[in-house]
This record gives structure tokens, sequence and C-alpha cells, in this order.
């Protein structure tokens, strides 16, 4: 575009936001505003906090699909924004998670809550937290397939209601589990990998998925820490989120 046109579009741009009322004209070199969560009209947000109480409610809470149904105390079926930007996924609940009967509330759970506020600059309450099976496993052993297998599909619908830009997952069985793989978190954290909704690799678009340390690995384990930040700030560059200057 020639310097004149330019110099024309943006004075006809300028009208029109004057003739529309904007409240003010843009400023060159204003930063963009920081997006914590997608924007979307109220009633969208109500129907997806709804479709997700109603899995909840009505089939996760009373669920008997595999063993861990009679050594539970509670379900942690999910909890955050049904707009989130970001949707963590864990392995399962623990002790804690399973008495309060919400997802990542114990010590790892408050580790996460310092990675999302004090080093992401979000809220808890901007993301959306939930693990692959609802079920406490007893003494907090891994998922067993057969578990996953009859679990997975509350975390697909709850993928398919939030519709996230990125996904986190925290620790192997997360990962092994959404990416269909048996390679370890070491090999997989620290790479963009593809997650596919309908569960069929190539089929549908695909959500960027980040492995990356669970918390309560890194409670274990606190030399890790860097590595996990590392990860967490590939994502927040991804979403053009501020990355703290100290
Ligand atoms: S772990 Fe999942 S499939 Fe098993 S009983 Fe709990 S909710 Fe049902």
């Amino acid at each position: 575009m020639e310097r004149a046109e330019l110099i024309q579009a943006l004075k006809d741009r300028f009208e029109s936001d004057a003739f529309l009322g904007a409240a003010s004209l843009p400023v060159f070199g204003e930063p963009e505003p920081v997006m914590h969560r997608v924007p979307m009209a109220d009633d969208e947000i109500e129907r997806r906090r709804v479709a997700l109480q109603v899995i909840d409610d009505s089939e996760v809470k009373g669920c008997t699909q595999c063993g861990l149904a009679e050594t539970r105390t509670k379900t942690a079926f999910g909890v955050g924004a049904p707009n989130a930007r970001i949707m963590f996924v864990g392995e399962a609940p623990g002790h804690d998670e399973d008495v309060q009967g919400e997802p990542f509330v114990g010590k790892a759970g408050q580790l996460l809550t310092k990675m999302i506020e004090a080093g992401m600059g979000l809220k808890r309450a901007d993301v959306y937290i939930c693990n692959i099976l609802k079920c406490r496993p007893p003494n907090n052993r891994n998922p067993a397939p057969d578990e996953v297998l009859a679990c997975r599909n509350y975390l697909w619908r709850q993928i398919e209601i939030v519709q996230p830009e990125v996904i986190i997952a925290l620790g192997a069985p997360a990962a092994q589990t959404l990416l269909n793989t048996r390679e370890g978190i070491g090999r997989l954290r620290s790479e963009w990998h593809d997650f596919y909704p309908s569960g069929t690799t190539g089929v549908g678009d695909p959500i960027p998925l980040m492995p990356t340390y669970h918390p309560a690995y890194l409670l274990r384990s606190p030399d890790e820490k860097n590595k996990a930040w590392a990860d967490l700030k590939l994502v927040m560059s991804r979403l053009g989120l501020p990355l703290p200057t100290r």
C-alpha cells in the first residue's frame, strides 16, 4: 500500500471509530491487553458451566464404571473457568482431593496454585484443572489401564466443552494417556505435542499440549522446578502472556 493510501485508510478508520462512539482512538505502541480467559458472551459461559455440572452431578458423582468407586470418599471432577485458555490435567485425586471432592487441593495442589498465580500471573480461577481419573487410587498408586479406559471419556467431554487453547499435562500418566504413548515425561516435556480431541491422531484440529512434571514430583525433587518453569514459560509465550522480568 502506498504511503498516501495508508494515511487515508488510517484516517477512515479513526473517523469510523469516532462515529461509532469508540471511547478512545488507538495509540500506537500501546501493549495488547493480556487475555487471561477466552472472551465470550455470558450465556455461552453459563451454557458450558451447566454442561460440566450436569456431567458431574448426573454421571460422575454416582459412577461405578471401575473398581475405584468402592474405595473413594468423593469424586473430584474438575474446577475452574469454563472459558479457560489453559487446562491442566493431572493423573488422579490424592488423599486431600478424595476428602474434599476437588482436584489439586493438597500440598501438590498448593504448589500448582503457586505456579499459576506467582509464576504465570494468572488466577487459579482463570484456568481449568482436572485429572484423568475422577476417583483416588488406593495409596496413590498410578492409574491402572482399565481405570483409565473406564474414566477417560469424562475427560474427553471436559476438553470438548472447555475447548482450551493449550493443555498442560502434569506428569507421565497424564501425558502418556493424552498422547497415547509410553515415552517418559523427561523426553516428552519441553516440546509441543498435538492432542486430538477425537482420540484419533490426524482427525480434527489438534490442541497444543505441553507435558511437564507433576507438582507432587516437584515437591520431592525441587531441583527440577526450573525445568517445569521453563515449560510454563513456553506456554506463556505461546499465549502472549507477559513473562515476569525477574
Ligand atoms: S475413576 Fe472414573 S470410571 Fe472409575 S468409578 Fe471413578 S469416575 Fe467412574
